[in-house]
């Protein structure tokens, strides 16, 4: 298996539009960062866990023109606003496989109306199949996923565990019966968005906290705001198991 972290990034990515913050201002490509996605490969398949607003840039820049579906983690905006990007893999591939909570397609449907009508679609829109996840494993080609049900405050969000890998990002609070998905797991990616507490993610304290808890051989940290701090001043403070992911970054297990 192959993870692209295609972006690592908060809502509304490093550098903020107009900010002066030494980070924005960063020239280290490490503190440049797209809203949050990850895609993941094995045999001939590639899945992405979110679709947000860089992701036609992410797909040109990993040089993607194939994806065989998306999965959702929860419905805001820096996850799903890149839906209709994927218009051009929908002329090369056909229609796209979308994963999520039934919620979260709702929110989808409100938002993007014209991806979703019956009589009278635009031509060029996207061509999306829904599957409708539940809190219970599904079944990919070759690989099954397990979602981890989180809280992120009052939004219900997945995580999702893949054989060895998992991936749980925008999460605040995790029930124990869900952390025990997480058992034997090697590679975590957990969001750390700053280093001051917020009320809806994890900060760098209690993303270290839950990483502790899991015990996964390697934790990379993901959904990092400027206010987190430099990636290179950052990293080298971590515990020697845990890394900063950075755009880019490719992990092979
Ligand atoms: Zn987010
Ligand atoms: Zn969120």
């Amino acid at each position: 298996m192959k993870i692209t972290f295609l972006g690592t990034g908060t809502s509304q990515g490093i550098p903020i539009i107009g900010s002066t913050h030494p980070v924005c201002l960063s020239k280290n490509p490490k503190d440049k960062r797209l809203r949050v996605s990850v895609l993941i490969e094995w045999d001939e398949y590639k899945y992405v866990i979110d679709c947000g607003p860089d992701f036609r840039q992410q797909m040109l820049r990993e040089n993607c023109s194939k994806i065989d579906g998306i999965i959702f983690t929860h419905e805001h905006s820096d996850h799903v606003a890149g839906l209709d990007d994927i218009r051009p893999l929908c002329y090369w591939n056909g229609s796209m496989n979308i994963y999520a909570h039934e919620r979260v397609i709702k929110s989808i449907k409100k938002r993007y109306d014209y991806i979703f009508e019956a009589e009278n679609k635009y031509p060029g829109a996207p061509d999306v199949v829904i599957n409708v996840i539940e809190n219970k494993p599904f079944k990919l080609p070759e690989m099954e996923v397990v979602p981890i049900n989180a809280d992120h405050h009052f939004v219900q969000v997945f995580g999702f565990r893949f054989q060895d890998f998992a991936y749980l990002t925008d999460i605040k609070t995790v029930e124990a019966n869900e952390i025990e998905k997480l058992k034997d797991i090697k590679v975590l990616v957990v969001n750390a968005l700053r280093i001051t507490p917020h009320i809806s993610h994890f900060n760098l304290e209690e993303a270290l906290d839950f990483i502790n808890l899991i015990k996964p051989e390697k934790a990379y940290l993901t959904h990092i705001s400027h206010l987190l701090g430099f990636h290179d001043n950052v990293e080298k403070e971590l515990p020697k198991n845990v890394f900063l992911a950075y755009d880019g970054l490719k992990i092979t297990l």
